[in-house]
């Protein structure tokens, strides 16, 4: 048996988990709490860039994996509609169905439901919501967690390592998310451009009832509520930070934002707040380090957190 150490229980540790072959050990070092993104994700997977019309990047293999590690159960049971608004965007849409790359992820056009402005709504083949926290708590359930803040990694002779003074592992994975602590020390700097995010909940008089996108998303929640969101802000130096406050500014933004599009009343009944770990490139970061070959990594998964988690997690263990 390999006993290995997991540092970081979001859907980067999850995954790793969940893929995790036979014959290891894991033990988890996780100390959740408010800079934990995993845990204010709305959870879209989503195979398309809808602003630029552009498919994400791996993202057919990396559907293939996400469908085969996410239960079923905690999918959402509809796909994320875009709200087309003029007879122009439509015909594009359908155009753009014939796409070699991006036609297998553009659906029919459905219609409008009441309360909405427009012509159609495309739907996004592929796409679901993952209740992230429930796929967490799921995989969390066949493993051996501890609420510790890993303070202390210490390389020893042989490839073995020792965490906080105590307890020793053949290998370290590290899925810190945005904070990167221990990652940045062994590899250096990451190229970390991490932005934070604002939510809303709110109450429409409109109701869709479908998972909508437009200039953000609008995501039906089982209480009757919505989502609003996410904000994209900068100014995010380091890992060391908690996220910031909700501000009023992003909140008055998302709503004219959302009053182009969604008629009626909209309500605010609460926000939320989260910082993504984006990397410039928009790439992730994940592999088994150069000169420390049981020391891995996970991390950079940036705004697509649930569709590329589980590729990657089997890819570095494959690689392993
Ligand atoms: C508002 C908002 C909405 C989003 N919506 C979506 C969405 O719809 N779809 C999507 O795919 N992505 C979304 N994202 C992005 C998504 O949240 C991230 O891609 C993903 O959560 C990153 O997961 P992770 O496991 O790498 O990091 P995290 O989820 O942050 O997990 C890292 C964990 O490691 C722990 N940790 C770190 N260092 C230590 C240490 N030294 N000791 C012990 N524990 C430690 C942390 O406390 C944390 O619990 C959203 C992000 C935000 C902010």
């Amino acid at each position: 048996m390999e006993r290995v150490a997991l540092v970081g229980f979001g859907i980067a540790g999850a995954s790793l988990a969940a893929t995790a072959p036979e014959g290891i050990e894991l033990v988890v070092y996780d100390v959740a709490g408010p800079r934990c993104s995993s845990r204010v994700a709305t959870g879209l997977v989503n195979p398309i860039v809808l602003k630029r019309r552009r498919v994400v990047w791996r993202a057919v293999e990396a559907l293939k994996v996400a469908l085969r590690t996410y239960p079923s159960e905690l999918h959402s049971s509809g796909p994320i509609y875009e709200v087309l608004q003029t007879v122009q965007e439509l015909n594009d849409w359908q155009a753009l169905s014939d796409h070699p790359a991006l036609g297998e992820f553009l659906g029919e056009v459905t219609p409008v439901p009441q309360g909405i402005h427009g012509v159609g709504l495309g739907k996004v083949r592929g796409s679901f919501r993952l209740n992230v926290i429930g796929f967490i708590e799921h995989t969390r359930a066949q493993v051996e967690v501890w609420n510790e803040q890993v303070n202390e990694i210490e390389a020893n002779a042989g490839g073995s390592w020792t965490i906080n003074g105590q307890e020793r592992f053949d290998r370290v994975i590290l899925a810190e998310g945005y904070q990167a602590r221990w990652a940045e020390h062994f590899w250096g700097p990451l190229g970390f451009a991490r932005t934070w995010g604002q939510g809303l909940h709110v109450h429409l008089t409109a109701e869709p009832g479908v998972m909508l996108h437009r200039s953000h998303f609008l995501i039906p929640e089982p209480n009757g509520s919505y989502q609003l969101g996410a904000s994209f802000g900068w100014g995010i130096d380091h890992g060391d930070q908690d996220p910031p406050r909700a501000l009023a500014d992003q909140t008055e933004e998302l709503l004219n934002s959302a009053r182009d599009w969604v008629d009626g009343r909209i309500e605010v009944q609460g926000q939320w707040t989260g910082i993504r770990p984006n990397t410039l490139d928009r790439r992730p970061r994940w592999g088994w380090h150069p000169e420390h070959a049981t020391l891995g990594m996970l991390n950079g998964l940036g705004s697509r957190g649930t569709l590329h988690a589980p590729l990657l997690a089997q890819e570095l263990w494959a690689a392993r």
